[in-house]
């Protein structure tokens, strides 16, 4: 299609140039730029390069091959913006990579896989309210129309206001905190009240067991609301960057978390208690004398001294 060489003059113009999604991936824009020319994208990348070597997708070249300011494909497609690492992940901070919501593809006629750079809070399309995916499971491929799930539309609201109060990186950190103590009570079939009628609407049935096994693409969504109020509590810094003058105690723990999140929590010194492990984890510099696990003793009974120190202050028992 052109005779490869050093070029002295910019690439011609593609026949087909479709718009690059907000946020597009560059790969992914070069992808669906070349699938809709009928280029193989290896093709399309050396003519913009002008060889047959692969040179790094230039904004100039981009802007000539598909007719389209490079302000304007600057702002849709972040890692070609100046001074953005293009190899950095995330190339933004606070954002994951997702798939495009597939009615905003069938909208456009897209290929249904491009991806995007999206906030991390953000977790349903604004425009058709399609579930995307939670920033600790970014990657995972069910989509699911939540329209008509009031409560979990209202947990994305829930959850952006984390993000605007705490920062996105500290809302983060609680959320991929809590969907793991949230996932593994659900594998388990604990505390099922709030999760039991979201799965029955999103798939039409719930497991006899009550269970969801590991790895099904379902708990992310049908966890959605209890992970994002627990991870509310998880992201206070009471409980997560506790000190002498404003640290809480186990009940009181026991208590924010009942509130926030609806559930009938109940400690446990258990494995199968990871929201235990978890206050226990923040307190360890609080406990005078506590030795450092590892250090002066094996971790796992460190651990159990800690455990049972929590236990005696909870039950009102602490040795004097
Ligand atoms: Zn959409």
């Amino acid at each position: 299609m052109f005779p490869f060489g050093s070029r002295s003059a910019p690439p011609p113009q593609l026949p087909r140039p479709v718009p690059p999604f907000p946020g597009e991936t560059t790969a992914s824009y070069i992808y669906r730029l070349a699938v809709a020319n009928e280029l193989h994208p290896a093709d399309l990348r050396a003519h913009m390069a002008g060889r047959r070597e692969h040179g790094p997708v230039t904004l100039d070249a981009l802007a000539a091959t598909t007719g389209r300011s490079q302000h304007a494909l600057a702002w849709a497609l972040p890692e070609l913006r100046p001074g953005v690492m293009p190899r950095a992940d995330p190339v933004l901070p606070g954002h994951v990579r997702r798939t495009v919501c597939w009615r905003c593809a069938a909208r456009r006629d897209s290929f249904p896989y491009a991806t995007v750079w999206q906030p991390a809070e953000v977790s349903i399309c604004p425009s058709h309210r399609i579930w995307l995916g939670s920033a600790a499971h970014p990657r995972l491929r069910g989509q699911y129309d939540v329209g008509g799930l009031p409560e979990i539309l209202q947990a994305q609201g829930r959850h952006c206001r984390l993000a605007s109060r705490r920062g996105r990186q500290a809302a983060i950190d609680a959320i991929a905190e809590a969907s793991q103590i949230t996932a593994l009570w659900a594998r388990h079939g604990f505390y099922r009240d709030r999760r039991v009628p979201l799965i029955q609407e999103l798939r039409g049935e719930v497991p006899l067991t009550g269970k969801l096994p590991p790895g099904d693409e379902v708990t992310a969504v049908g966890t959605y609301p209890e992970t994002v109020d627990l991870a509310r509590v998880l992201a206070m810094p009471r409980w997560r960057n506790p000190g002498a003058e404003n640290a809480g105690d186990l009940q009181q723990f026991e208590q924010e978390v009942r509130s926030c999140t609806g559930i009938g929590y109940e400690w446990k010194d258990s494995r199968y208690d990871p929201l235990f492990r978890w206050f226990q984890k923040h307190r360890e510099a609080l406990l005078p004398g506590f030795p450092d696990p590892g250090q002066d003793e094996p971790q796992g009974q460190g651990i159990r001294r800690l455990a049972s120190t929590l236990v005696r202050q909870a039950r009102g028992n602490s040795p004097q």
